[in-house]
């Protein structure tokens, strides 16, 4: 396999509309790897229409993108981005909404009064941001306002009058549910009963509030383009209005239709408000056209509605595709559904129509997914030339969803070139090509194959691994021989295979040690067992690959060495090619090799003046000879052997110093072969916070470095001028030096 290392990206600085349901990737992504893999002005193809940011990105980048997306609202998502109105249409139409006549009274006074509550302070009347609601109960328990009068602000207990208002607005709720599901579908239709479960998931407040504005979307005559602006302004409230915003927690990700225990109801008028906000940020247009209308060769976007099969049959001839983009997709029943719902509420049944069976569809599991994954990646490779390269990005991974999407391409005829991945809280990138076979010779899955793909890794990297990673290297061992699925084995019964092979591969193996809390194997870390280290003396395995964390220390200092005012976008581009595949750095490690060593004057980063390597190693010989001075204060006679330095008496060690200027601490302990009790270790200040880092991730390391007594430099200093030393307070002094006190201050993984 040739190893694409990870591409460095950016977080988008804001999340944009329904960001909760849109794929977390980072931007600058796709388009790096198209510059490898694609000339501009080629066309691409997304099959999946996952994310419409990651389809922008590409258009934007100068391709012609094809992307087939079913969804209705994602649809919507991605016309809306690549062309948004203006700003000025988005204000005009919300303007328009908020002065139109309700009675006596403007909409928008009588839409914002469903949110009036009183402050607890100066009793004067305010609007609530949200009420807190449990879960089956009839009205809420607490609400969240800021007063604009005397600044008040918070969570309070609800009033009398919160009760009365919520209660108020339930008793007429019956209309206005089937008024909503009524736009989804008709009275008469089979499907009725899941629009109606749908619909429960909004409390009738919010069901009222959204049935009067969309009632309002028809009837204000809007201009069309803002008529779009006020349907995506709607959209953002159809998404707050929910009762899938659990309390507290900030940035859920819901996957199902469940109501949690807790939750907060927002003001949808301020949503709406928000929603403005959140679509003018969005960047310049780019061509958006309906297949099978073509696009200009500088780039655009060609939306076709349908499935990817009935367009497999017509690109084939027509369009020479010459790399594809996707964000590969994982079930999400709550997005689905709601989507179908939204499709309805917005453009009416017909909108709906082609989308319905999301209503119906309940259960979604891994081998449904492979499936359906499986279908796609059938219809590629009839459309796509051999050796087409495919991007694929895997965000919010866990080892079913990689299993799911590596067994269904492998089975559809891809071949698997590189999988990189960083944390599981990142998107894995996946390159494919498509290969010259749809059907692979019936092979067997063999467990020490995969047993010695896991060895491997883990004795490369030097130090324990999450099990997403010693899964992914199974997985990868079972993609690269063709054994990952049989011929004609169903994918329920593919996947329990994998899974059981990998498990298997690790638990029958005394070569692995488990850390983990819990039970079960996929749990936790994953190392090797180390069984002849007593004492820093490490096995074969260690001494061979220093620790992945030693060496990306080392990978960053020589970068920064020859490039000082790097940013760190350059550092992850010059660091992830030296650390491939699975080994690519996390940034927590990143940035805990940069703050120990470097600091930052603007977007730069810089070795400090004491850690330029000249400077260090000048401060090595001063504390080098520190120590022979301490040495001979105490009686001892200092003797050098390799690196470290030994305090003698009457020719026995009673104490071997080792001197570190960095915080190569796996290095240290190999080079140091004394018995731990009589080894000191003697580190920078500054590098303390990096060895705490590395240990607290690390739990072999931790367990080896727990025997070994570590002093600051500073304390060494402060030692050679003491006017009285003597052995016992050397003793103690040493012992009140405790790497953990700087380990407060840390940011962990
Ligand atoms: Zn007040």
């Amino acid at each position: 396999m040739d190893h694409q290392p990870y591409i460095p990206g950016l977080s988008p600085a804001d999340p944009g509309p329904l960001s909760r349901f849109t794929p977390p990737l980072e931007e600058g992504v796709v388009s790096a790897w198209l510059s490898q893999h694609a000339a501009a002005g080629s066309w691409l193809l997304d099959p999946f229409g996952f994310s419409p940011r990651m389809t922008l990105e590409a258009a934007r980048a100068g391709y012609r993108v094809l992307v087939t997306v079913n969804n209705p609202i994602t649809r919507f998502l991605l016309e809306m981005s690549a062309n948004p109105p203006s700003e000025a249409d988005f204000k005009a139409a919300l303007s328009e909404l908020e002065t139109v006549k309700k009675g006596d009274e403007r909409l928008g006074a009588h839409l914002q009064t469903l949110y009036a509550t009183t402050c607890e302070k100066c009793e004067k009347e305010v609007r609530a941001q949200s009420f807190l609601w449990r879960r089956d109960e009839q009205a809420p328990y607490a609400r969240i306002y800021t007063c604009p009068h005397c600044e008040d602000s918070g969570e309070r207990p609800v009033t009398e009058q919160d009760i009365e208002r919520a209660k108020r607005i339930a008793s007429t709720d019956g209309l206005h549910r089937s008024r909503a599901f009524e736009r989804v579908v008709s009275l008469k239709d089979e499907d009725r009963i899941y629009a109606e479960e749908a619909i429960e998931h909004y409390l009738p407040r919010p069901l009222y509030f959204l049935t009067t504005v969309i009632n309002r979307l028809d009837s204000l005559n809007l201009t069309p383009e803002r008529q779009r602006a006020l349907s995506a302004m709607i959209l953002v409230a159809c998404d707050a209005g929910n009762t899938l915003w659990g309390h507290p927690s900030e940035r859920p990700r819901p996957k199902q239709l469940t109501i949690p225990g807790q939750f907060r109801e927002h003001n949808l008028w301020m949503m709406l408000e928000r929603g403005l906000s959140l679509w003018t940020e969005t960047g310049s247009s780019v061509v958006v056209e309906a297949w099978p209308k073509r696009l200009p060769e500088d780039g655009g976007i060609c939306i076709y509605e349908g499935r990817l099969k009935d367009l497999a049959r017509e690109v084939k001839k027509e369009i020479p595709i010459a790399a594809v983009i996707g964000s590969v997709p994982r079930p999400n029943q709550a997005f689905w559904t709601l989507s179908a719902l939204w499709a309805g509420w917005l453009w009416g049944r017909e909108a709906v129509e082609p989308y319905k069976i999301a209503l119906r569809r309940r259960r979604y599991d891994w081998s449904w997914n492979a499936t359906a994954l499986h279908a796609a990646f059938g219809h590629l490779f009839d459309l796509l030339p051999p050796g087409t390269p495919f991007l694929g990005l895997v965000p919010e991974s866990e080892p079913a969803f990689l299993t799911s999407a590596l067994t269904a391409a492998v089975a559809a005829g891809f071949d698997l070139k590189s999988l990189a991945l960083r944390t599981q809280n990142d998107p894995v990138q996946i390159n494919w090509v498509r290969g010259e076979h749809q059907s692979r010779d019936n092979n067997v899955m063999n467990v020490d194959n995969v047993r010695n793909a896991i060895y491997s890794h883990l004795a490369e990297r030097g130090e324990p691994a999450s099990y997403l990673h010693v899964h992914a290297a199974g997985l990868i061992a079972l993609a690269e021989s063709h054994t990952i699925k049989q011929r004609d084995q169903e994918f329920d019964e593919a996947l329990r295979a994998t899974q059981s092979v990998i498990q298997t591969a690790l638990a029958d193996d005394e070569r692995f040690v488990h850390y983990s809390t819990g039970e079960n194997i996929d749990t936790g870390m994953w190392g090797i067992r180390d069984d002849n280290s007593f004492a820093g003396r490490l096995s074969e395995v260690h001494r061979h690959y220093e620790s992945l964390a030693d060496r990306v220390e080392v990978a960053i200092v020589t970068f920064l060495q020859k490039k000082p005012d790097s940013i760190y976008l350059e550092i992850e581009e010059d660091l992830y090619p030296h650390f491939p595949g699975l080994f690519t750095p996390s940034k927590a490690m990143i940035y805990a090799v940069l703050d120990s060593y470097a600091e930052r004057n603007g977007a730069a980063w810089k070795l400090r003046a004491e850690d330029v390597a000249s400077a260090r190693r000048n401060e090595l010989n001063t504390i080098n000879a520190m120590i022979g001075v301490v040495g001979t204060r105490l009686n001892f006679s200092t003797r050098t052997e390799g690196k470290n330095l030994l305090w003698e008496e009457n020719g026995q060690i009673q104490y071997a110093l080792y001197v570190l200027a960095s915080a190569l601490i796996g290095r240290a302990l190999i080079e140091t072969p004394y018995p731990s009790e009589q080894t000191i270790i003697v580190i920078p200040g500054g590098r303390a916070a990096l060895i705490a880092y590395k240990a607290q991730r690390d739990p072999a390391l931790a367990a080896r470095l727990k025997n070994y007594r570590m002093v600051k430099y500073r304390l060494l200093r402060t030692l050679f001028e003491v006017p009285v030393l003597t052995r016992e307070t050397f003793e103690e002094q040493i012992s009140s030096d405790p790497l953990e006190k700087s380990t407060s201050q840390m940011i962990m993984f």
